[in-house]
Order: C-alpha cells, then structure tokens, then sequence
C-alpha cells in the first residue's frame, strides 16, 4: 500500500495520539536541525506552510524522537 497524497498516515497519526493517552501534550517547535518530534502539534497529508505555521507530513510522526521520550521520561519517571 502506497502513501496517497490526500491522506493522514494512521501510523504518524496513531503513535502521535497515543503520545497524549500517556499524558504529552503538542509541541508546536519545530527543530530542522533534528528529526521531527512525535508530539509536533501540526501534521496534514502533505508539508505545507499555511499563516506562518509549518505544517510537516503526517508520516513524519511515526518514529519517536529523542524530545519525545526526554517528555514521556519527565511524566513517568
Ligand atoms: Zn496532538
């Protein structure tokens, strides 16, 4: 199955919203000198910038970042 250019990819999604069931919230900075965090707040089918606000492809959010389990850790531990 291939990526569709009009579709939220359920995985970056899915791993994303499974962030907030373990307590993280949005992160809305974005860091272009690293992979993009998991809990990044704003996602859409494709990149796009839209007011100033970047949004990134919604299969980056698959992988989770060092940021990410620096704040699941901060929550947790
Ligand atoms: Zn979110």
């Amino acid at each position: 199955m291939g990526r569709s250019s009009d579709a939220f990819d359920y995985q970056g999604i899915l791993t994303h919203e499974f962030g907030h069931l373990t307590g993280l919230a949005d992160n809305f900075v974005l860091d272009f000198t690293k992979e993009v965090q998991t809990m990044y707040g704003y996602a859409s089918p494709t990149s796009k910038v839209v007011n100033g606000v970047y949004y990134i492809e919604s299969y980056q959010l698959r992988s989770i970042e060092a940021d990410d389990i620096a704040g699941k850790n901060a929550l947790w531990n």
